[in-house]
């Protein structure tokens, strides 16, 4: 492959160039993501809880913020479990095949990870706003925390928007909403694609390798038949309110080991 000269001080592989920017991305991402959601939150409390409490009254507006704290407990909570329990990787063992690039263990549904240079168990995607892959150990802290941020965005978009709709506009409110929307509508795409793979038992890396393979049926289909039973391997449960709730607790797999899998790669 052709080399490709980055400031005239070394030289690296469009692939490694490609790397190497997700890597040093992910801190500016996280920083962004600070900011964004302490611009939000002081919005909310300098700009629009004042004027909730104005016209609807103490009561209602301590309920719209009892709300809005939940929501922004829960995104949190859950990116910081995202960042810390991080994706799971594989233990060595004598049955499991090797991967052809870092040459460890590689069980059914792990793939290797060019970013993070390992293989990486129920690999989903490399994620640079969590600076680490998405997998069988965070894919639960990732999917809440989507749901959780698009929800917080709707919320931000109609409390100001409620705002900067009335006179005296509000420079501050109005920020607020063009960002809350325009995240919104990126947000609800995404979560609702990560919410149907789990439902259907699949990581977005399986069934992209099953349309880019639709001969091989067999190469995906990890369902066990129900979504009841598909979100409890992501979430530990089989109930949908519980799976919703804050849980720092581990899995009960292993996330190397797939008995019940239809197919198997
Ligand atoms: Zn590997
Ligand atoms: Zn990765």
């Amino acid at each position: 492959m052709e080399n490709m000269k980055i400031c005239g001080l070394f030289t690296l592989s469009p692939e490694k160039f490609g790397n190497a920017f997700i890597r040093l991305i992910g801190p500016v991402l996280l920083i962004v993501f600070i900011l964004l959601i302490s611009f939000m939150t002081y919005t909310y409390f300098t700009e629009l809880l004042p004027y909730f409490i104005t016209f609807t009254g103490p009561w209602l507006g301590m309920f719209i913020t009892s709300f809005g704290l939940f929501l922004l407990f829960n995104i949190i909570f859950n990116y910081y479990y995202c960042i810390v329990k991080g994706p799971g990787y594989p233990i060595d063992h004598p049955d499991y095949r090797r991967c052809k690039t870092c040459k460890g263990p590689k069980p059914k549904r792990t793939h290797h990870c060019s970013v993070c240079k390992c293989c990486v168990l129920k690999m989903d995607h490399h994620c640079p706003w969590i600076m680490n892959c998405v997998g069988h150990k965070n894919h639960r802290y990732f999917v809440l925390f989507l749901v959780y941020l698009t929800f917080g965005c709707f919320f931000m978009s109609c409390a100001s928007y409620l705002r900067f709709s009335v006179k005296p506009r509000n420079n501050l409110a109005h920020i607020c909403f063009l960002f809350a929307v325009v995240f919104f509508v990126v947000l609800l795409v995404f979560t609702a694609w990560h919410v149907f793979l789990i439902f259907t038992g699949a990581t977005t890396i399986e069934l992209i390798g099953f349309y880019g393979d639709p001969e091989n049926k067999n190469k995906y289909n990890f369902s066990r038949g129900s979504w009841r039973k598909n979100i409890e391997i992501v979430f530990g449960t089989k109930n949908l309110a519980a799976a919703l709730m804050p849980n720092s607790k581990d899995l009960p797999y292993d996330g190397a080991y797939w008995p019940d899998t239809l197919h198997a790669i």
